[in-house]
């Protein structure tokens, strides 16, 4: 029997990748996504089918919130049997929350999303989108026995694909623009396309069915520490209506100050209902609450650990939870858990 093409739904959200330069007023435009083969004549030579859905208007990434996270889930569950793989061009910056967004609300994903876009726009001379695209097709059309290999949320820049919840934007001008530095790629695009298995996220969804959570609470804040942090900036962040969750930035593996009117205001919050989440500000390694004196006293009234998790999937998995319904009592140990390996 005739084995047939994997077939791929792009979905166009919006970022410079899209556009093209008016060469007479020399501003960057959205381009028609229908006319993609028209600019990458590439992707006819791919063995796979491509279709692609556009939002009806394309964002900045900027502006990304909910409820285009909310369109992206869907699009994907209306459109889940009928294709083997997803591509979804993104703006760079904001990439990192949207795939740690979409990682927690597609439950046992059992097919690649790939998240991708460029730093230069697909018509410019110097483009990287080109690499970019056609690889991050390539990579969601891998099949192995008929089946997807990846089956979990990446991101896809600069000959690498990463888990997208591990991700974090660090450079605006270099092409290599991401970087994951608590968790291995789990691909790499050089002369060969290699797949690093045993980093990826072993799929539950033969056992469990795929399910789309659309309920992503607002109901979250942050505060960044820094030295001389004044009271009345946490006073102001603490006062917040309706906060339920505030990620806590600290410093190297968890730290804080020990004030006691710092200390004794975050007992208070807590103490009110509020969850308070220990994420460092440090780009790589992990929080290790107790380590230090100035972390024990976080540890002690009970700080949710964020351990080696990122800001982005720190603030998504909380709308998540929250979202979700998630008890005051079991919100602790369900956060402290990994469930799409964004954490150790
Ligand atoms: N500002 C753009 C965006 O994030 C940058 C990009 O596309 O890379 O939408």
């Amino acid at each position: 029997m005739m084995q047939r093409k994997p077939n791929i739904l792009l979905i166009y959200t919006g970022g410079t990748i899209g556009m093209v330069k008016d060469y007479d007023t020399g501003s960057l435009k959205a381009f028609d996504f229908d006319e993609l083969l028209k600019h990458i004549p590439e992707l006819a030579q791919l063995d796979c089918d491509i279709d692609s859905v556009s939002f009806k208007k394309p964002i900045d990434s900027s502006n990304m919130n909910i409820k285009y996270w909310i369109e992206i889930a869907s699009i994907i569950e209306t459109n889940y049997k009928a294709y083997d793989g997803f591509v979804v061009l993104h703006g760079s910056d904001t990439m990192s929350y949207s795939a740690s967004a979409l990682s927690f609300m597609l439950e046992n994903l059992a097919k690649p999303v790939i998240f991708t876009g460029s730093q230069l726009p697909i018509g410019d001379l110097r483009t990287d989108a080109k690499e970019n695209l056609i690889t991050s097709i390539q990579i969601a059309s891998l099949q192995e026995k008929g089946k997807p290999v990846i089956k979990e949320v990446g991101l896809y820049f600069e000959y690498k694909l990463y888990r997208g919840n591990r991700t974090i934007k660090v450079n605006a001008e270099h092409f290599e623009a991401f970087s994951s530095p608590n968790y291995p790629e789990i691909a790499e695009s050089g002369v060969h396309l290699k797949v690093n298995s045993s980093f990826l996220l072993a799929s539950k969804a033969g056992k469990k069915k795929f399910k789309v959570h659309k309920n992503m609470s607002d109901q979250v804040g942050t505060l960044k520490l820094f030295p001389g942090i004044s009271e009345l900036v946490l006073n102001a962040v603490l006062a917040t209506e309706d906060l339920k969750v505030l990620v806590l930035e600290t410093y190297g593996a968890g730290n804080a100050p020990t004030d006691k009117w710092f200390i004794d205001k975050l007992k208070n919050a807590i103490t009110k209902g509020l969850h308070i989440i220990n994420v460092t500000q440090c780009t790589g390694g992990s929080v290790t609450m107790g380590h230090y004196e100035t972390s024990e006293l976080l540890q002690r009234m009970q700080l949710v650990n964020g351990k080696d998790i990122t800001f982005e999937a720190a603030i998504t998995k909380a709308m998540y939870l929250i979202g979700s319904g998630v008890s005051d009592k079991l919100f602790k140990t369900i956060f402290e858990t990994s469930l799409r390996g964004e954490m150790q």
